[in-house]
């Protein structure tokens, strides 16, 4: 199976450079912060403290997460309900990276995510994915952006959709959950040693999934 790897920060472009780079090479896109985003909307739903470990690791089992693929790419299924369209606000965000830090709630997903891969050709994104999930991947991405330049793609996604966010909650968001992301004591957000880095400050997504294509190339 080819399994390609693409870990970052939040709002580096990983989701869409993901998608461009797995429609190009006929793979398919596992975004694996949507299964954590999934799991902040269980315990926001079942007024589970989202950094209350205790509380929700007994939970988890109820949970069920699943990912779907349809014409209009991945859906991502809570119990069998979609809730693709509700994770995706600021708030599921940070509890996405509540729950993320505990250890439980980790392995709970590894499963699915190193299932995903074993069966299919994949390109996996998420924070993990090259050092933990799939240590053996094919080629391995970091890629990463200035804070402000993330911060105002994330701003520019939210406008196109008519919310009304603010910039500076979003830039204040992303700072606060890099520093939760990378200072965790379980599978924390950094570079595989075997990870090409990618900055993708001041370049079109195009330039990036062709850099990133290049290498697949190369390494193939
Ligand atoms: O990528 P996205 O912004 O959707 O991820 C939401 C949160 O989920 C991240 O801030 C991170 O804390 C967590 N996450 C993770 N490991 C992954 C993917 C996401 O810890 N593989």
């Amino acid at each position: 199976m080819l399994n390609i790897a693409i870990d970052g920060p939040a709002g580096a472009g990983k989701s869409t450079i993901a998608k461009t780079v797995a429609r190009e090479l006929g793979c398919i896109y596992v975004d694996t912060g949507a299964m954590y985003r999934a799991i902040g909307l269980f315990a926001v739903e079942n007024g589970i403290p989202t950094k209350d470990a205790a509380a929700l690791a007994p939970r988890l089992t109820e949970a069920k997460v699943a990912i779907e693929y349809r014409e209009d790419g991945q859906h991502i299924l809570l119990n069998g309900r979609d809730v693709s369209a509700e994770i995706r606000t600021p708030e599921m965000g940070m509890a996405a990276s509540d729950v993320s830090a505990m250890p439980e709630v980790r392995a709970y997903l590894l499963d699915l995510q190193r299932d995903m891969a074993a069966t299919h050709n994949v390109v996996m994104d998420g924070r993990d994915i090259g050092t933990v999930i799939l240590p053996n991947a094919n080629v391995k991405i970091f890629l990463t952006a200035s804070a402000e330049e993330r911060a105002r793609r994330r701003h520019a996604e939210h406008v196109a959709k008519g919310e009304n966010v603010s910039y500076n909650k979003i830039l204040d968001d992303i700072v606060q959950r890099d520093s939760q992301d990378t200072s965790r004591a379980s599978a924390p957000l950094k570079q595989a040693e075997d990870a090409v880095l990618v900055d993708s400050t001041g370049l079109t997504v195009a330039q990036v999934a062709d850099a990133i294509l290049k290498l697949v190339n190369e390494r193939l």
